[in-house]
């Protein structure tokens, strides 16, 4: 760790001794005491204690390029200075939004058609969710479509209608009253606890599509709107991936229903898998599909919902529009660090570099950590990479039902000498699984760090 001179005069003139440890936020854990940051660069955040924290989990899987790329600042700052940050959607267009809109088309091949973009994660949840319905509302304003099948170690955001879809049983817990009554929980996708002994891929995926075939059967197939996933499990699980076939046989089911696919790739997204979107390295385009964190990069809060061709075409030839609407999107300054981040991935290539160093991450990982007798299972694609912590390894038993190991973990690594920063999670949040950390540094992470 390299002590370096980080004082921040700023910081320094607000500070008053009225709340201890400035605990006016309402974010974090109340009763912890947490580092100050005042500096970033690269895979590197600088704390007013002079420490220097390898930043592994990019934020919370946010800073795709790292602290302080400067290529994107700069961008911003020149659309910052032609002196509108904002203008409403609603009233205009600008071309920096038209030419993100159109990038990211086409780093879909046009397989998807058009983008809604959104400030957060959760409220593109929201957005699918509303657009899903008027998909069908608008071809039939009687239609019985109410229902939405999800997984149960979920995580779609945390406002009220993202939280309904959610699995994750501890956010969830204190607001059932208010959740959406209209969503059935299926099993998650986990080999590592699921998977029968001996059991094939193949006949894996198909006792899954078969849980899925038989909760449209209960629910009647012409009332389900769609079927939603993680294609790599985030924060409910901790970093864990399809089964080849998977998705294309939960897809078939949808469609054979005419239900929607609906992809949630605002975590696993954007290149953290090592394709651009997780969908492409398995060939199974989504109906609707979100992304977030990996596309503004921290830099701007931004978020969006891609729209597959047949949900464009009903809306256009219906009511036209999307009935929809937040102050807060398509903001140019927004767009501005976006198309900076989307294309600085392109030029440097950084997707080949997440796979890359995402292979070594993982014989890393698996030659020191595989033995360990608490480390159940190490498993991710890409940059994401998660480690699940059991009690009795040979008999899978988690911990428990509170986050205090993962926790004390992340304690530790951002405590002296370690200094790093592990993203700890949850255990048995909604399915079974145990605790778990993620680690996901940036795209631009190389082998020595
Ligand atoms: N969906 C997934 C898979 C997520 O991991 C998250 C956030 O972690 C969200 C949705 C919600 O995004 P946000 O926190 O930006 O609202």
């Amino acid at each position: 760790s390299t002590k370096v001179s980080t004082k921040n005069e700023n910081a320094e003139a607000f500070t008053t001794n009225e709340l201890p440890n400035g605990q006016y936020l309402l974010d974090r854990n109340l009763n912890k005491n947490y580092p100050v940051v005042v500096r970033g660069d690269g895979n590197y955040l600088f704390l007013e204690d002079g420490r220097r924290i390898f930043d592994t989990s990019s934020g919370a899987a946010v800073s795709c390029l790292g602290h302080n790329e400067k290529r994107v600042i700069e961008q911003m700052n020149k659309q910052l200075d032609t002196g509108v940050p904002y203008i409403p959607s609603l009233f205009y267009r600008h071309r920096l939004v038209d030419q993100l809109c159109e990038h990211m088309i086409r780093d879909t091949d046009h397989k998807m058609k058009k983008v809604y973009l959104t400030g957060s994660g959760s409220e593109a949840m929201e957005a699918t969710i509303k657009l899903a319905r008027q998909y069908f509302w608008e071809s039939n304003k009687e239609t019985k479509r109410v229902n939405f099948i999800a997984r149960q170690s979920s995580y779609h955001g945390n406002t009220i209608g993202a939280l309904g879809i959610s699995g994750h049983a501890g956010r969830r817990a204190p607001y059932l009253p208010f959740l959406m009554d209209n969503v059935e929980h299926i099993s998650d996708c986990n080999p590592y606890r699921q998977r029968l002994v001996g059991e094939s891929n193949e006949h894996f995926v198909e006792r899954k599509a078969a849980e899925l075939e038989a909760k449209f059967q209960e629910l009647g197939p012409d009332t389900v709107i769609g079927f939603i996933m993680e294609p790599i499990v985030g924060a409910a699980m901790g970093c864990v991936p399809y089964v080849p076939g998977y998705m294309k046989a939960m897809r078939e089911v949808c469609h054979r229903h005419g239900a929607l696919f609906i992809l949630d790739e605002v975590m696993c997204g954007m290149g953290r898998t090592g394709t651009l979107h997780a969908w492409q390295a398995e060939d199974v385009v989504p109906d609707l599909q979100t992304v977030g964190k990996g596309l503004g990069g921290g830099y701007q809060p931004i978020a969006a919902v891609y729209i597959s061709e047949k949900v464009v075409n009903t809306v256009t030839n219906g009511s036209g529009q999307f009935i929809h609407g937040q102050t807060y999107q398509a903001m140019p300054v927004q767009a501005s660090a976006a198309l900076a981040v989307q294309t600085l991935k392109r030029d440097l290539d950084l997707v080949t570099n997440v796979r890359m160093q995402g292979k070594y991450l993982e014989k890393l990982l698996k030659e020191k950590l595989a033995d360990h007798p608490n480390v159940g299972d190490i498993r991710g694609l890409g940059l994401f990479w998660g480690l699940e912590f059991v009690k009795d390894k040979e008999n899978k038993i988690p911990f428990g039902s509170s986050q205090a190991i993962a926790q004390k973990i992340h304690d530790l690594a951002i405590s002296e000498p370690h200094n790093i920063v592990l993203y700890p999670g949850t255990g048995c949040a909604g399915g079974v699984s145990g605790d778990h950390v993620m680690i996901c540094p940036a795209y631009i992470v190389q082998s020595d760090d």
